[in-house]
This record gives structure tokens, C-alpha cells and sequence, in this order.
């Protein structure tokens, strides 16, 4: 134990507070222009940044002492002053705010709950050209289902105006000529700054902006893929926005395609599907969703086919082996691939002419008492690790009993229908991959060529209960008919994930 021993003892005498005798207190209000910001509405950190850099004239070597942040010439300082709370805080206090504001928080701004981080990936820089020069940028224009601004109605840019550069976001700039191009133009223009009020409408917009965020974030939840890549793409696809801002906000109308959401994937490449909760639905089956638990092991071989999802993968196996070019498959791997739907080769099969592959009999469902098994070395683990991620999201931290007792049969329902989709596609995809191995002239077909994606869903609520589920599948790139191999090596390190790495003695 330690006891404190008084030191001496100084009486102030009269009432006078402490704060008031302070000889800091003048300092304590503005010590920048352009640092106030009241009539600014949801500015972002690096907006305001950039605005007081530029009016009180510092150089990147006076970040520390005038700031108080510490970055490296080379670092983006957009994305730092986005994801970094340790530099808002400081440069926060230095500008004498009461704390960080909520706007300078990524996540605020996301109709979802997730982390801001989750936009760390491809992160660029991105503005409107109207509202910038006037120092003004707000994280509502780095959204990814956001094209446009809402107020100026003009395209979002991530490159000079002027020669399509990337916008100069370094700590590199020389003082007076913060986020200047090489080619001379800058888009902060100081008389504009000095001169500029707020754009008209900003307000009214990001006020409303962030309040249909804020409910949305209460009732939605994304299931990110494992190993996801540029979650752009996918979210643009996911993020539904009232109708009123649909047409504000419209992508891609213009000559000039968005560069910060990558290469945009065709739309025939891409596909988005949401899936609603139906009034009528059938008992709920516990054993289905216990069943669907084999996905999450790192080897999950064969999966007991859930019975309400057993007839949409013998769907999948047979839809294609009906599809295939004459001669693909033997007589016996024919019977195999449309034993689920209980039907007979058709008249006109073609059997191929060449032995029987083990390999290939083992890639439709198979049958063992009643039950169908389905090989998981087809289907890629992107796809079936998102059912268990569909799962933990419905279930919010229950177990499937309670689940079970709790949930409605109409969210059981939605919530199998989804697990369901997500792994007839996956299945889907995978088979046509890994026949492609065996029979090339799938190749050469537009219409059965493989193609793998990778699933993203957002799950809402109504009144506490799962209401729709939205899937978005982005494709995945590989080389040239490389997508069998690309699926082996995926599965092979899902097999890996959670074994130590061993060194082999010599
Ligand atoms: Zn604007
Ligand atoms: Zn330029």
C-alpha cells in the first residue's frame, strides 16, 4: 500500500476557477484559419486537413509540431487520416475539438455494421470537382455505391480534372501547393476556400444521408467472403439506396467509368440476387442447419446435403450434364450425374468414347441410404465457408437450439433458401470447373464456360426478424482455363488454415 504524503499546501484564495488563470487559455480556441467548423457539415478528417494545410501554409515537415502526426512522405494521407484513430485524435486536439468527429469514422457512413477497415483494400482517394475546390470533402463521396455527388449532381473523380493522374495525396507536397498535380493544377483552389460557404444542400443531404445510414446499420449485417479481395465491386452491387437518391446518385451514366471500384466487372459476369422471406413456410428443420455445420472444417470432404437442399444440387448436376456437348460423359457417369432427379440418359445421349473416370463419378451428388452426400472438393471455399458465415450472421451469437426455439419458420426458411443458393451456385460453378478438366470442349461452349465468383451477402432485419438476403457473386480472375486449378489450390489452403506450419527434417 502506498499513502500519499501532501506536499505543500497552496490556498487559492477567492472563487476564481483554475481554468481561468491558465495562461494557455487563449490559445485554447483558434489557433489555425479555416479551423472553425460549425457551419461545415460532416467534413471529412482528411477535408479539413487538407483545407487548414493549405490556408495556414504548412509544409508535410510541420505536420508533427503544428498537427501533431507523424507520417512518411511516401504515405497517402487520405487513407491515413481515414484509418488511422491514433493520427485523428491527435490532429483532432490539435485543432482544440471536443473530440474526434463522428464523421471522420468510415463506418458511420456504412448502411452495414462493419469495421472501417473493411474499405482499407483499393483505397483511393475520390472526390467531387465541384465541392473540393472550395476545400470541402466529406466520406460520403469515398462509398462505393455512391457515384456522384448529390448536391453539384456531377460524376465522382479519383484523378486530375485536368490530366488524369492520380490526385496527389502524399505527405509530399511543397507549402502553399498541398494536393497540387504535376501538370499544375490543383484541385483546392485557395480564393475559392477563403471565399466559399458551404455548397448549398450539403447539409440537408448528409444530415438525412447519415440517419438512413444509422438505421440501416441497425438492422443489416454484411457476411464477408474469406480471403476477400477489392470489396467495392460487391458492395456497389449489395448497398440499396432509397429510390428518391437512386437517380442522384446513378453510376455509370457517364463516358467516363468509376477507376476506384477496379475494372468493372461485365454486367453478365456479375450476378445479384436477393432473396425475400415468403409467408408460407415449411416446419423448421434443425437438422439441416446442424447438418450445414460440416462447412466450416477445414477438410470438410462430403456434406450431408441438408433433405430441403438435396433436389437443388441434383438439379445442378443434371441441368448440366443435359447441357454438355454430345460425347462428354460415359454411359455410367451419365446415369450418375441424373440420378438425383431419378431420370434416364435421353434418346439421343452420346455416350463418349473413352474408359470410365473415378474422378469425374465422384463429382455429381452421391446417394447412401436415402441421403445425398456432395463432394465439397467442387465447390469452391469461398462459396461454402459464406453458408457458415450466412449462419453466425442469422444467428447473432445464439446457439441453433435457441435459434431454433426463437427464429421464426419463416427466417429458418429464408435463412436454408440462402444457405441453399449460395451452395447450388457454388456447386454449380465448381462442377463445370472441374469437368473442364476432363471434358475441354467446355471450354468452347459460351454458355457452360467455366467461371468461378465469389459470394458477398447483406442480411436485414424487419422487427428484429431476417427479412431479405441479398448475394452478390464477383467474379473471380484466374489465368486462361485455370479455374480447375485455381479451385484445388483454394481448397487446398482452406485445408491448411488451421495447421501449424511444420518444417520438414532433412
Ligand atoms: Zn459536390
Ligand atoms: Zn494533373
Amino acid at each position: 500500500m502506498s499513502i500519499a504524503i501532501p506536499g505543500p499546501y497552496i490556498e487559492l484564495r477567492g472563487t476564481r476557477p483554475r481554468g481561468e488563470l491558465s495562461p494557455c487559455a487563449e490559445v485554447l480556441t483558434s489557433p489555425f484559419a479555416g479551423n472553425d467548423q460549425s457551419d461545415i457539415p460532416a467534413a471529412s478528417g482528411f477535408g479539413t486537413l487538407a483545407k487548414i494545410v493549405r490556408l495556414n501554409h504548412m509544409a508535410p515537415k510541420e505536420l508533427p509540431s503544428l498537427l501533431g502526426i507523424r507520417v512518411r512522405r511516401a504515405d497517402d494521407l487520405s487513407a491515413v487520416m481515414t484509418f488511422s484513430e491514433a493520427r485523428q485524435i491527435a490532429v483532432a486536439r490539435s485543432l482544440r475539438l471536443p473530440a474526434v468527429p463522428v464523421e471522420w469514422n468510415l463506418s458511420t457512413w456504412f448502411p452495414f455494421k462493419a469495421p472501417s477497415s473493411l474499405l482499407a483494400t483499393g483505397w483511393t482517394f475520390r472526390y467531387c470537382p465541384e465541392c473540393l475546390p472550395r476545400g470541402y470533402h466529406t466520406l460520403l463521396h469515398q462509398m462505393p455505391w455512391v457515384h456522384r455527388c448529390a448536391w453539384h449532381d456531377v460524376a465522382l473523380r479519383d484523378d486530375c480534372d485536368h490530366c488524369g493522374l492520380p490526385v496527389a495525396v502524399k505527405a509530399d507536397w511543397v507549402a502553399g501547393a498541398n494536393l497540387e498535380c504535376t501538370c499544375g493544377q490543383s484541385p483546392l483552389d485557395t480564393d475559392l476556400i477563403l471565399r466559399a460557404t458551404t455548397p448549398e444542400g450539403a447539409k440537408c443531404f448528409t444530415d438525412n444521408y447519415l440517419r438512413w445510414a444509422a438505421e440501416e446499420r441497425s438492422r443489416s449485417m454484411l457476411v464477408i467472403p474469406d480471403l476477400a479481395g477489392n470489396p467495392r465491386p460487391a458492395l456497389a452491387a449489395l448497398v440499396e439506396l432509397p429510390a428518391g437518391w437512386r437517380r442522384r446518385f446513378r453510376a455509370i451514366t457517364d463516358s467516363r467509368i468509376d477507376a476506384s471500384l477496379g475494372p468493372p466487372p461485365p454486367f453478365s459476369l456479375m450476378h445479384v440476387r436477393t432473396l425475400m422471406s415468403s409467408k408460407r413456410a415449411p416446419l423448421p428443420d434443425r437438422n439441416g442447419l446442424l447438418e450445414l455445420e460440416q462447412v466450416r472444417r477445414d477438410r470438410p470432404g462430403f456434406l450431408t446435403t441438408p433433405k430441403r437442399l438435396a433436389p437443388m444440387m441434383s438439379a445442378v448436376a443434371a441441368n448440366l450434364a443435359l447441357r454438355l456437348p454430345a460425347q462428354s460423359l460415359t454411359d455410367r457417369e451419365m446415369s450418375l450425374f441424373l440420378n438425383g432427379i431419378g431420370l434416364e440418359a435421353p434418346k439421343s445421349f452420346a455416350p463418349a468414347r473413352r474408359r470410365f473416370s473415378g474422378e469425374v463419378s465422384m463429382l455429381p451428388p452421391s446417394f447412401i441410404g436415402g441421403r445425398q452426400f456432395l463432394n465439397l472438393l467442387c465447390v469452391h471455399p469461398c462459396s461454402y465457408r459464406l453458408v457458415a458465415g450466412l449462419v453466425d450472421a442469422a444467428l447473432e451469437g445464439r446457439n441453433l437450439f435457441d435459434f431454433h426455439a426463437q427464429a421464426s419458420p419463416q427466417e429458418f426458411d429464408l435463412l436454408m433458401r440462402s444457405c441453399g443458393q449460395v451452395l447450388a451456385r457454388g456447386y454449380a460453378e465448381g462442377l463445370r470447373s472441374t469437368l473442364a478438366d476432363h471434358v475441354p470442349e467446355i471450354y468452347i461452349q459460351p454458355r457452360l464456360s467455366p467461371r468461378l465468383r465469389q459470394p458477398w451477402a447483406l442480411l436485414r432485419k424487419e422487427s428484429g426478424h431476417l427479412s431479405s438476403v441479398r448475394i452478390a457473386w464477383i467474379p473471380l480472375t484466374y489465368a486462361s482455363r485455370g479455374e480447375a486449378a485455381g479451385l484445388e489450390a483454394a481448397n487446398q489452403a482452406n485445408q491448411r488454415r488451421h495447421r501449424p506450419v511444420r518444417r520438414r527434417r532433412k
